[in-house]
């Protein structure tokens, strides 16, 4: 049974590194002139009320999106302003005003998208597979919502017929054995379709499998991957807290980079939690070529 709601962390540190690069990598996808497939296998809700007791139980995106809401865009860099300025357009005409509400990846997908690009959204809790359902109700053919598991159905969808995909993997990490469910996904996705573009987040936490998991996915056969990391504090001692997060990008454009390095001093600047400036805030970015079939 699941229990993880993406409701009470919306908006959070971690929600901003992906959803960054989730931009970053539909804007260079979309230049081609050719159909793009975007797959989020675990979608959340689509939408999220930061007002709402949920969001305010946790109150996470304050360390997020918050700290970023009130900074002038020319104080940020580009790849980091428009991040905002979409989140300011999903906030229609409070766009100005305190920051409400903050969509979840699929309404950022769609936004990008062109008439000929299809997205295919997946949740398995039904609560949150009903709100996303009824925040795409209007979408048309173009968007396809499918209340179920996210990594049966990029299989089912691999390859796509324009043969360019580019998917999102963002589970909870509720159990342990996830992370290699995710690497085994990932094989087999890769066996089916290997130029696709596959983004995995992950959280950093003091736990083995948690740290060992980047190893692990470099030894995935892509041609090539980039690693970039976000780190607010220093890790937790017991092991629970959340002090950052992954994207673990296969087969990333080459523009990527660049705009990462540009981006991630000043984010850590901007998201390094109280009193932590220079101490266990920092990020990771590094690249390199995939591996071969036979590894493990
Ligand atoms: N991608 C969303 C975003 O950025 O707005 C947030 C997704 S949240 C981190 C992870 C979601 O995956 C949860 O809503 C959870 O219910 C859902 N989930 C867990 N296992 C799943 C599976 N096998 N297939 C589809 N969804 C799943």
């Amino acid at each position: 049974m699941l229990s993880y709601r993406h409701a009470f962390h919306a908006g959070n540190h971690a929600d901003v590194l992906k959803h960054l690069v989730l931009l970053q990598l539909l804007d260079y996808l979309t230049q081609k002139d050719k159909a793009l497939y975007v797959i989020d296998t675990h979608a959340g809700a689509g939408a999220y009320d930061l007002k709402s007791d949920y969001a305010k139980k946790l109150a996470e995106f304050q360390g997020g999106i918050g700290r970023l809401w009130e900074v002038p865009p020319a104080d940020l860099p580009p790849a980091l302003a428009d991040y905002v300025a979409r989140i300011r357009q999903f906030n229609g005409n409070e766009a100005n005003g305190p920051l409400r509400l903050y969509p979840g990846s699929p309404w950022l997908a769609q936004q990008g998208l062109r008439d000929i690009d299809r997205l295919r959204l997946y949740e398995l809790h039904s609560t949150d597979a009903r709100l996303l359902a009824a925040n795409f109700k209007d979408a048309g053919r173009q968007v396809q919502v499918t209340s179920g598991d996210g990594l049966a159905g990029m299989k089912a969808l691999l390859p796509p017929p324009s043969r360019r995909a580019l998917v999102l993997i963002d589970p909870s990490y509720e159990v342990k054995t996830d992370y290699a469910t995710i690497y085994k996904s990932l094989q087999d996705a890769l066996q089916r379709f290997a130029t696709g573009t596959y983004a995995v987040w992950y959280p950093c936490l003091n736990r083995p499998e948690s740290r060992q998991f980047p190893d692990r996915l470099k030894r995935l056969p892509a041609k090539d991957w980039l690693h970039v990391s976000l780190h607010v504090r220093s890790p937790d001692a017991d092991g629970f807290g959340m002090a950052g997060s992954g994207m673990f990008i296969l087969n990333p454009p080459w523009t990527l980079a660049a705009t990462l390095k540009e981006v991630l001093p000043r984010l850590v600047e901007l998201l390094a939690e109280e009193g932590d400036a220079g101490k266990g805030a920092h990020f990771v970015l590094e690249s390199g070529a995939g591996g071969t079939l036979g590894d493990t």
